[in-house]
């Protein structure tokens, strides 16, 4: 397949292309569009087929269900039956990087949920992504649109890299914001679980439900057997070529242990700006920002392990251990998981 790559340069002169990206989706093709979250590989939501071809193109079991992206938060009494604690939710987050888990309605087709019966649904606030749903008519079905088991892409070079030939259309909007994945909770009345951690933090959550539980498998390992509550958590996410290790301590035995390690041959190391100069300069460091800025932690960490990767000697990463509140915690259950829960105390 040929995979058209189309730049918006300025959405407000580019409304037939947006409408020619629309078109593809509602004759059943794929389209990989920016949100501020990640990149997300989209297909007409209220079509099977579509999904299939959405878990084909990324090489994603089909039991891992995929986000229905809407244009307005109402447009969610269509497919599944909402309850006041989505839309206290909505009031405040919506369009943003949060996606809710509700009781599914019979216009979602199985395929789309991965077999279940609920469905997750979340209106993203890139104009890119908002025109595009609205141009399309639909509610478009989109997982993140990197290649099973890649970082979840945060720009249009990662998605040509996992699937050129494999869409229909790439649309490069930029550099994606967030840069991590939305995040997810479940709602059962006003008890919300935290199933993924985001940019919506743990504590944003709870000025809205009445209670919100954290799912354990955020923060640790699921249990041989163990069923998850999303089902995403059971594969092995964001995994890099390398071996990444965590390092547990404090500032400067983090420190000493990076200065230690730094000029080994295959090694290299996840620091933050500061460490830079105190590092030698024949070492090979992949910044991810300043210390105390997580979000540009989290909008840079994705594309950093793709650096990593793309480096020809690196068989070794280390990374701090993040911290687990506020953003913190995002970029915690993402970087265990990339690091497939390894954690050296130094
Ligand atoms: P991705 O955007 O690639 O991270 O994929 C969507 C994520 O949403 C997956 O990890 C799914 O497990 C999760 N998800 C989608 N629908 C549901 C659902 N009905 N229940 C729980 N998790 C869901
Ligand atoms: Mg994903």
């Amino acid at each position: 397949m040929k995979t058209e790559i189309l730049k918006i340069e300025d959405l407000s002169t580019q409304e037939k292309d947006i409408s020619r990206a629309a078109e593809i989706i509602c004759r059943g093709g794929l389209v990989v569009f920016p949100t501020e979250t990640v990149y997300g590989i989209g297909g007409n939501g209220t079509d099977a087929a579509a999904a299939t071809a959405i878990y084909r193109a990324k090489g994603r079991p089909s039991d891992n269900p995929l986000i229905l992206h809407l244009e307005t938060p109402e447009q969610a009494e269509k497919y599944a039956i909402t309850n006041e604690t989505y839309y206290k939710l909505a009031a405040q987050f919506m369009p943003g990087p949060l996606t809710v888990i509700l009781p599914k309605k019979d216009t979602v087709p199985s395929t789309v949920t991965g077999g279940l019966d609920t469905v997750a649904l979340r209106c993203p606030a890139h104009p890119v992504a908002n025109a595009l749903i609205r141009a399309a008519g639909v509610p478009i079905a989109a997982p993140s649109a990197n290649l099973s088991g890649k970082p979840s892409p945060t720009l249009a070079a990662h998605v040509i890299d996992d699937l050129s030939g494999k869409v229909d259309m790439i649309i490069d909007g930029g550099a994606s914001e967030v840069g991590l994945e939305s995040t997810i909770v479940s709602l059962d009345g006003e008890v919300g679980t935290l199933l993924r951690p985001g940019a919506i933090t743990y504590d944003a959550l709870c000025c809205v439900c009445k209670e919100v539980r954290v799912a354990p498998a955020v923060l640790e390992g699921l249990a041989k057997n163990e069923r998850p509550l999303s089902p995403g958590m059971k594969y092995r996410h964001y995994a890099p070529r390398a071996t990444l290790t965590l390092l547990d301590g404090d500032d400067s035995s983090i420190k000493a242990f990076m200065r230690s390690v730094a000029t080994t041959k295959g090694i290299g190391l996840l620091c933050y700006n500061e460490e830079i100069p105190l590092l030698p300069t024949d070492s090979t460091l992949f910044p991810v920002g300043a210390q105390d800025d997580l979000a540009t932690q989290a909008h840079r960490l994705f594309a950093v392990l793709r650096e990593a990767d793309d480096h020809p000697n690196i068989t070794t990463l280390y990374a701090h251990l993040p911290p687990k509140d506020g953003l913190g915690l995002a970029l915690y259950n993402r970087l265990i998981r990339a690091a497939a829960h390894t954690i050296k105390k130094v």
